[in-house]
C-alpha cells in the first residue's frame, strides 16, 4: 500500500466522488482545493445571487437575529433571577 496523493475528492455538497480537476483552486485548503466541486460551487453562487440581498436588507436581517437572541438572553436571564435555585415554580 502506497500513500498517493489522492486524485479525487468527494464533494462537501452533492457527495459525488470526483476527480480533484472538478474543484476549483483553494489555497486556504490542505489539498489546495474547494472543498465543493465545481458545478455545486457554481450553484451555491447562484444561489446567493437568486437572494439578491443588498447589504441594507443583510444587515437589518442580522439585527432581527441579533435582537432575537438579545430577547433570549434576558429571557433566560429573568428566569435565572427569579428563580436561582432552579426548582420549578408552580405559580403562587
Ligand atoms: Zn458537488
Amino acid at each position: 500500500m502506497t500513500k498517493a496523493t489522492p486524485t479525487t475528492r468527494r464533494c462537501g455538497a452533492c457527495k459525488v466522488v470526483k476527480p480533484l480537476t472538478d474543484y476549483a483552486a483553494d489555497r486556504s485548503r490542505p489539498l489546495g482545493k474547494m472543498y465543493v466541486c465545481k458545478p455545486c460551487d457554481k450553484a451555491r453562487a447562484a444561489a446567493r445571487q437568486d437572494l439578491r440581498l443588498t447589504p441594507a436588507q443583510l444587515e437589518a436581517r442580522f439585527r432581527r437575529l441579533a435582537k432575537q437572541h438579545a430577547r433570549l438572553m434576558v429571557l433566560s436571564r429573568l428566569s435565572i433571577e427569579a428563580n436561582p435555585e432552579g426548582v420549578p415554580t408552580h405559580g403562587e
